[in-house]
């Protein structure tokens, strides 16, 4: 590693080795601007993020408003204009029923707040036995302790914590063209099994619903969420939905959960809820889940409370992101990226290519093994692009803004790699 990058660590790397990152000078729409003076495409939104795009002109505006009055106050016994309002959006826009918003500063730490909710929902009902979680094989919920123990990720960055904190049980993940696929069928027998013989135990069932990104990038059918569902209210256990990637249009409905037309007790939200410009959470809660922690006894409030909750910026520029989503009509603009990506890799062949699958403005390409991608980071900048695969998946994920001629490069490029190795 040179010199210039001792103090500064880097994620997922061996610091040792690691080939050195491209410099960000600069970031306009989809193209980021290097200090060589050369420009790419991004492909995958820095992490799912940067849905508009760089640099926009009205998130700037949002957050250059809010700093004019002032950045940041704490959220314990003061409260701010942007985090009311922002609250009350989350509340119209999220599945019906979903009504009070806790917010928090990251994907992974809005998930650690669903779990701590979802198990002191039942302590305050008189079940503190019922702490336990099922998760989906290939699930991925974060890198925070109790984020990893919900997760499946054996094979890959949480190898090294294998049985972190929280007591979990597993099923394997559901897939197939429908829900009578014998893996969706498989994993609903599974998840049945299980709650019904160790539901005074658990609190909660928690998913990304429809699209399992950093563990598989792999889609399966909405109904699964109604069949989860409806297992979950029979064995009185809660359905937490982890919709930090999925959330804000990525899988073609505004949250993945309305695909299936289904109300989660808890919904977490982050990556794209500020449009890529900040770090926030929102968990969001049903009536139901929130009226517990009412009461008289002081023990029954929530023990949560991060600093920079309901950030002041961050919730003005969440608040100008939802309002060009629902102004600019953004859930066309969607289906014509999935149009264009299921034109591209309509019967795409390849030597090492086990599998090429499109949902919303996702496209993935599955490989047989990560060394089916080696060195792909080097091509891509050579022909204009910013991909970053991760383990055997080379996948796109633009930013909405990205326009036809862009995403074909995009996606020509991903193509040419099939010839190329
Ligand atoms: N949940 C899901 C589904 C994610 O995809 C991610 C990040 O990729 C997280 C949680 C963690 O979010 P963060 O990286 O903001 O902590």
């Amino acid at each position: 590693m040179t010199k210039q990058f001792d103090s500064l660590w880097l994620p997922y790397a061996q610091m040792k080795t690691v080939v050195p990152p491209y410099r960000v000078v600069r970031a306009e729409g989809v193209k980021l601007y290097f200090d060589d003076g050369t420009a790419l495409i991004d492909g995958i939104s820095s992490w799912w993020c940067v849905i508009h795009g760089y640099n926009h002109p009205v998130l700037n505006k949002a957050v250059q408003e809010q700093l004019a009055k002032f950045a940041h106050v704490m959220l314990g016994g003061l409260v701010n204009d942007a985090a009311i309002k922002l609250a009350e959006t989350l509340v119209r826009i999220t599945p019906f029923g979903l009504n009070h918003v806790f917010f928090g500063d990251s994907g992974s730490v809005g998930v650690e707040i669903a779990l701590k909710m979802a198990i002191q929902f039942w302590r305050n009902q008189g079940f503190p036995q019922k702490s336990r979680f099922v998760a989906l094989r290939r699930g991925y919920h974060g890198d925070t302790t109790g984020a990893m123990s919900v997760s499946d990720d054996d094979e890959g960055m949480h190898r090294l914590f294998k049985g972190a904190i929280l007591p979990q049980y597993f099923v394997d993940a559901p897939g197939g063209p429908n829900i009578e696929s014998d893996e969706s069928q498989a994993s609903l027998g599974q998840l049945e099994e299980l709650l019904r013989a160790n539901n005074s135990q658990i609190a909660a069932v928690i998913l990304e619903p429809i699209f399992q990104g950093a563990g598989g990038f792999r889609f399966y059918p909405p109904e699964y969420l109604f069949c989860a569902r409806r297992l979950c209210d029979e064995h009185k256990v809660l359905l937490i939905f982890d919709e930090v990637a999925t959330g804000f249009g990525r899988t073609g409905a505004l949250f993945a959960a309305d695909l299936a037309n289904v109300t989660p007790d808890i919904m977490v939200l982050s990556k794209a809820l500020t449009g890529g410009y900040f770090g926030l959470s929102a968990t969001i809660a049903t009536s139901q889940v929130y009226e517990s922690f009412l009461g008289d006894d002081p023990e029954l409030a929530f023990m949560h409370g991060p600093t920079f909750m309901g950030n002041a910026v961050a919730c003005a520029v969440a608040l100008a992101s939802i309002s060009l989503i629902e102004t600019e009509n953004y859930l066309s603009k969607i289906k014509a990226i999935e149009k264009v990506l299921i034109e591209e890799f309509h019967g795409l062949d390849g030597p090492s290519l086990c599998d090429a699958r499109v949902l919303g403005a996702i496209g993935v390409l599955e490989f047989e093994s990560p060394s089916n991608l080696m060195g792909f980071r080097e091509f891509g900048r050579d022909r204009g692009v910013w991909l970053r695969p991760y383990g055997k998946w080379l996948y796109t994920m633009p930013p909405y803004i990205i326009d036809e001629d862009d995403l074909r490069l995009v996606t020509a490029v991903m193509k040419e790699w099939l010839l190329y190795q």
